[in-house]
């Protein structure tokens, strides 16, 4: 059995080493750019981050493509370019535990007023300010996936009013259900903290614009930690800027790394991580992907193959 494997990030001789340890009888071949099919046999699976059209060639005989994250849309772009075999994203592999820590760290230093104690520590003022009640702090979830779901749940155990919104409707205990475009004003009305956990498709790409941004109430906290494209930039800014929006905390951006001269840098009301929210960690993932081969050698079901024509 052949794996290619290729990461546009070129880190990927540690993906080489452990999927060696762990699919010893397997031929790992690493692709890199100028690499042709007659550089070596065809290969029986990729996988594969943030590919470049130049690997497409090197994917029409394989049985599957696996991904090393949870996010598709730097694949699905390719269209009907890709083979029409499986597409397997990452599952949960150790990313909702990061992904709800740090959905709960944003959602407390904003609660909690970590945000504004710390500008007043700078500049050396002491001053108490009025405690808030977990009552006025509704936390609405766009997304219960894989990710969306334990973000949700992490943030009722902290004692959080909770909401969430998905495609398909859901009915969960004590979380207030929202499901369908009918449905988002609504949703968004009665949310104080908005959580942005949806797959970057056709439908959610700019979903997060003026409009729908003013329909939270005033003094709304924004967290996106799914894809920057979903969220109008200016939009976000103007509204920030006039008040009707308390600030934000962006893990991802339209363009990443997020340009020097963009005004998010500069907005003192946005916290930015570089896009870390949830890490793949290495070990898991091999080990999930590298059961998932041995399933397929077996014709046994798979979990975690992607819906094309959903977008995720
Ligand atoms: P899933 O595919 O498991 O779940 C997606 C959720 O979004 C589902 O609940 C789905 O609804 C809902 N959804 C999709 N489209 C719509 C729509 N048009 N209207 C309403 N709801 C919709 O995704 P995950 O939870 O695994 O991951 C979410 C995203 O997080 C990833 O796509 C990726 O972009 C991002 N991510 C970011 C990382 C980071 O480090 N910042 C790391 C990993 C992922 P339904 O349940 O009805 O299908």
């Amino acid at each position: 059995m052949r794996i290619l494997l290729y990461r546009g990030d070129g880190i990927i001789e540690p993906w080489a080493h452990d999927f060696a340890a762990r699919l010893p009888h397997a031929d790992i071949v690493v692709w890199h750019k100028g690499m042709t099919p007659a550089s070596h046999a065809p290969c029986d699976y990729a996988v594969v981050w943030a590919p470049v059209p130049a690997l497409l060639d090197q994917l029409a005989q394989v049985k599957a493509i696996f991904l090393m994250g949870a996010g598709v849309d730097a694949v699905l772009k390719f269209g009907d370019a890709l083979p029409h075999v499986p597409i397997v994203r990452l599952g949960d592999a150790g990313m909702a535990e990061q992904m709800a820590e740090y959905v709960a760290y944003a959602t407390l230093r904003y609660f909690r007023r970590f945000d504004e104690y710390e500008q007043q520590a700078r500049q050396g003022i002491w001053d108490p300010l009025p405690v808030r009640r977990k009552a006025d702090f509704t936390v609405g979830v766009l997304g219960l996936g894989k990710l969306g779901m334990p973000v949700l749940h992490t943030l009722r155990q902290l004692g959080f009013p909770v909401r969430g919104w998905s495609r398909s409707p859901k009915d969960l205990p004590n979380a207030e259900c929202y499901a369908g475009m009918e449905s988002l004003d609504d949703f968004l009305s009665g949310t104080r903290v908005l959580v942005c956990m949806l797959p970057l498709t056709a439908e959610t790409t700019n979903l997060l614009d003026r409009a729908r941004l003013s329909r939270l109430p005033r003094g709304a906290y924004l967290i996106n930690v799914a894809r920057g494209a979903q969220v109008a930039d200016p939009d976000l800014l103007a509204l920030i800027r006039s008040g009707h929006i308390a600030g934000a905390t962006l893990d991802v951006f339209r363009n990443e790394p997020l340009p020097a001269p963009h005004p998010f840098w500069s907005e003192p009301l946005i916290t930015i991580t570089p896009h870390i929210s949830a890490l793949t960690l290495r070990e898991e993932a091999v080990c999930q992907i590298a059961t998932k081969i041995e399933r397929l050698e077996r014709d046994e079901a798979i979990d975690d193959i992607v819906d094309r024509a959903r977008g995720y």
